[in-house]
């Protein structure tokens, strides 16, 4: 089987990974960082989102397994001390594949540019360069609301525990192909007006946001920044593609979302 691994890049994550490659090449693995079938990211989440992307072409090929070198993570639940177990896993043990949704961005543009495809792991925000953000909101083709405020953030199952939640937004299991949109201080009172509440979309919905003025965007794919002109439309739905997570083990998704908020009681 060919693997490949993802540092964070801090001397802690580089040791580990360095020891974990040498551990998984004595049991004849073949480290190969094209094609790999298995991809060990070292860090924390933002880690397996830097790996995510730069294997999201291969999307369906590709299953993913994190060790953490800070904190318990969502997507890296391995411990340093657990890499010895882990490898004699990878080596040893054909794994089971757990496989959760993504959020697929389309970003249109006014003039002859052709549209832009991504996918998300967490989620997708949506700000103005300068001011309020205002765009129409549109479900599942009919209009929904004129958002005025600082943002809008379109977030997959997993990535509800992210920047989704610091919005107020709902924790919801990754079993659920679904996507959410939270709202960012959005300006209400008597002339403008939006729900206010965060929504949760079905699998079959999609939500196309419209901006009013050709004016500038900032769009986070992740971790990633973009500067975006000349945009005519943004449509988020559930992907058809998931991303996929090699189980060793069971890694209930609630027990993660109480280990990281909540801790153990006194
Ligand atoms: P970062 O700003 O360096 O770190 C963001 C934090 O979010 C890290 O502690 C990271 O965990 C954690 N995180 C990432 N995915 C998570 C998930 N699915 N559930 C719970 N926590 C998660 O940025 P980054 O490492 O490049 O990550 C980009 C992500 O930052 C974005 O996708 C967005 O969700 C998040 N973000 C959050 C806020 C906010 O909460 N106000 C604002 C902007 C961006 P690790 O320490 O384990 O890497």
């Amino acid at each position: 089987m060919k693997f490949s691994i993802i540092s964070k890049g801090d001397q802690k994550s580089n040791t580990l990974a360095a020891k974990i490659r040498t551990y998984l090449e004595e049991f004849d693995l073949q480290y190969e960082d094209q094609t790999p079938e298995i991809v060990i990211t070292v860090g924390g989440d933002g880690t397996l989102l830097h790996a995510f992307h730069h294997y999201a072409h291969r999307v369906n090929e590709t299953a993913f397994v994190g060790v953490h070198t800070g904190h318990l993570g969502f997507f890296a639940d391995w411990t340093p001390e657990e890499v010895e177990k882990l490898v004699i896993h990878i080596a040893k043990t054909p794994f089971q594949i757990v496989e959760y949704p993504l959020l697929e961005v389309t970003v249109r543009y006014l003039d002859d540019m052709d549209e832009k495809r991504y996918l998300a792991v967490n989620e997708c925000t949506v700000k103005s360069v300068e001011g309020s953000l205002v765009m129409d909101v549109d479900i599942k083709g009919d209009r929904f609301e004129t958002f005025r405020g600082d943002g809008l953030c379109m977030s997959t199952p997993s990535g509800s525990t992210a920047y989704n939640k610091a919005l107020g937004g709902a924790i919801i299991h990754p079993s659920l192909p679904s996507i959410q949109i939270a709202e960012m201080a959005s300006i209400n009172n008597r002339v403008f007006r939006t729900i206010g509440s965060p929504l949760v979309l079905p699998q079959h919905h999609t939500c196309l946001l419209k901006p009013i003025n050709n004016v500038d965007f900032h769009i986070t794919i992740d971790h990633l920044f973009l500067l975006q002109k000349k945009v005519k439309s943004i449509q988020c739905r559930v992907a058809e593609e998931k991303i996929r997570f090699a189980r060793f083990r069971p890694f209930p998704f609630w027990k993660r979302v109480k280990d990281s908020f909540i801790g153990e009681r006194e």
